[in-house]
Formats: structure tokens, sequence, C-alpha cells
């Protein structure tokens, strides 16, 4: 019974090592991020842990095997990583100013004025006389952006598809006529270099927003990229699926919150206001709201358009139509001419 007194009380001061110890090492590591905060953000360096796993357990004498070594380190290398702040998971370009700086808005187009920015237009481009139509209101209503389905992607096969070429030549056409900044979706990527000759920004639909091999080949295109929420994504995704774009080299990245699916079927999504601000927070990308996608009504248009604005959104992406009652797609959700300049007078006053 005295010999296990004994033994308890050296496991004791062991401990008491231990303790010193693993206190003395934070101590050191903490010294190391405060040299390392005035040169990089580059916190984690998973070679230097494997190099010290890799010595620990070569002196390794037992009885413990190197496994269970190699297993303490390994939670004592994750707890200091915790103290210190840092996660294992790398940081995405997007998030990090440190490493690449992204364009705002107003850089990506040389634009004049600052924000918010509206981005409105049919839900397809229907026809040349209508996409006209848009693009004098547009301009006489000093909206810089048109926007305008060609390649659509619909639920059912049905359903019109858009007109392909052809409307991405009319969007083109009344943009160059009208100096308008084009944005048109592209679904396939095989359509993303010969789009991008025309139109100045290419959009990322709901659906294809985790599509990531259309995502590298907009991004490499060089274009400014529209990436819209995924229905069912998380915003981490969100910002995952804008990394692929950014690791494409392109700095032109603007997010777009369409609402998400969820069992409230008042509106057509439910626009998740609060990934505004967040984005704004975790990220340096722009990113504007689809009042139209979200909503799929346009009753309570102008007090949603009015809180994107108020939580910080850089724009709003908005459908309107000459006749929205005659539209190929989308007809409920879009505003007719009098109405998108009503709702531009209730965001002015
Ligand atoms: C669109 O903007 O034309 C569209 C189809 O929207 P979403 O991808 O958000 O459904
Ligand atoms: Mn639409």
């Amino acid at each position: 019974m005295e010999k296990i007194q004994a033994l308890r009380q050296q496991v004791d001061e062991v401990n008491e090592h231990i303790l010193q110890s693993l206190n003395a090492r934070a101590a050191l590591i903490k010294q190391i991020r405060e040299l390392k905060d005035k040169v990089s953000s580059d916190y984690f360096d998973p070679e230097r842990e494997e190099e010290m796993l890799r010595n620990i357990i070569e002196k390794n004498e037992g009885p413990l095997s190197g496994k269970m070594i190699g297993d303490i380190f390994n939670h004592i290398f994750k707890v200091n990583l915790e103290f210190m702040g840092i996660s294992h998971e790398k940081l995405p370009l997007v998030s990090d100013i440190n490493k690449v700086k992204f364009c705002t808005i107003k850089e990506m187009f040389n634009l004049e004025k600052e924000g918010p920015y509206i981005i409105a237009g049919p839900c397809a481009i229907e026809s040349l006389e209508y996409a006209e139509k848009i693009a004098q209101l547009l301009k006489g209503n000093n909206i810089k952006f048109i926007r305008g389905g060609a390649y659509k992607p619909r639920t059912s096969p049905y359903d019109f598809q858009g007109l392909g070429k052809e409307g991405v030549k009319i969007l083109s056409h009344v943009g160059k006529k009208h100096n308008l900044i084009t944005v048109s979706e592209v679904v396939d990527g095989s359509e993303v270099e010969s789009v991008a000759k025309h139109i100045d920004m290419i959009q990322i639909g709901a659906r294809n927003m985790q599509n990531f091999e259309l995502l590298k080949r907009a991004g490499a295109s060089g274009k400014p990229i529209l990436l819209k929420r995924g229905m069912s994504a998380t915003i981490k995704e969100f910002i995952f699926a804008a990394e692929y774009i950014a690791l494409q080299g392109n700095k032109k990245i603007i997010l777009c919150e369409r609402g998400i699916r969820t069992f409230e079927n008042k509106t057509r999504n439910t626009l998740d206001i609060s990934s505004i601000p967040i984005i704004k927070k975790e990220t340096q990308l722009p990113i504007i709201v689809d009042i139209s996608h979200s909503l799929g009504r346009k009753d309570i248009i102008q007090p949603i358009a009015k809180a994107a604005l108020a939580v910080g959104a850089d724009g709003l992406m908005v459908e309107v139509h000459p006749k929205p009652e005659l539209a190929l797609s989308d007809s409920r959700q879009q505003l007719d001419p009098e109405e998108f300049q009503e709702l531009l007078g209730a965001l002015e006053a």
C-alpha cells in the first residue's frame, strides 16, 4: 500500500512537469506567432508539424508506442493552434486580404458612381424588340447594367429554354448600342468562351453554383463573374464556390444572394438576409441581392429591396419585362416598366 502511495506521488510530480512543459510550449508558440504576425498571415505550417512529430517518434524509447506518442502530440499541436485562434482549414483567398485583393464593382467596370448598383432586365431575352425597350428604360433611368438569360436553366424541359446564341447576340447588340454592361448566364462549360466574347459579365446560376468544372472554366475566362447562391447551399459552400473562381486568378467576382429553399412557401425562396453581413465580414467580395428570384412575387419587392441595401448589399438584381404577363418565363415576378420606376423612386426616397 505504501508503495502505491509513493508511486502515485511520483505520478503527481510527473503530471506537474507535463503541465509546466505544456504551458512553456504554448508560451514559445505564442512568441513565434507574434514574430510571424509581422511578416505574413500563414500560421499553420503542416510541414513543420510533421517534422516535429518525426523527431519525437524517433527519440521515443517506450513503453508507449510511436503511434500512441504521435496521437498525444497531434492533440497537443491541435490544442495549441486553437489557443492561437488558428484553424487547420486553409483560409480561402476570397477572405484573405493579405494574399489577394479582389475588385469592387466600381473597379471591375471603371464606374464613376459609388453603389448601390442595379442589375435589371428580363428573365430571358425573348426578342430584339423587347430587349431594346428594356435597354431604353434602363438608360433613361441611369441604370448601368442589363441582364437577360439566353441559356435558361428551366425546371421543366418543356418550358422555354432561351434563345441561346441568338439571345447572346441580341443582348450584346442592345448593350453596345446603349452603353450598358451586359450580364448573362452560362450553363455549360463549352459555351463560356463564346459568351465571354460578347457579354461583359458571366452569370453562374443557382443550379450550377457547385458545378466546379463550370466555375473553373468561367473563372479562367478572366471576365467578371456573377455567382449566385445555390438554393440549398450553405454560406460556407457559397464562399468555397467563389474560391474555385478565385483560384483561376480571377479577381472580379460578385456574389448574389437569391434566397434558399425552406419549408416556407409564401415566397418562392426564403431570402437569407443574414448572409449579406456574414459574407461582408468573412470575405472581401461584393454581394448583391436578387429580389426577384428570392421572392417570386412583386407586391413586397420595395421593403425587401430596402432591407437588402440596409444590411449592406452592394446592389440589387431585379427582373423587368415590357409585358410581364406575356413573358415566357418567371411571368409572375417580373416588374413592368412602371413598377420598375416605382421601385427606383422608392429606393431614392
Ligand atoms: C436567373 O437569374 O436568371 C436565374 C435563373 O436565377 P437563379 O439561378 O438564381 O435561379
Ligand atoms: Mn428568372
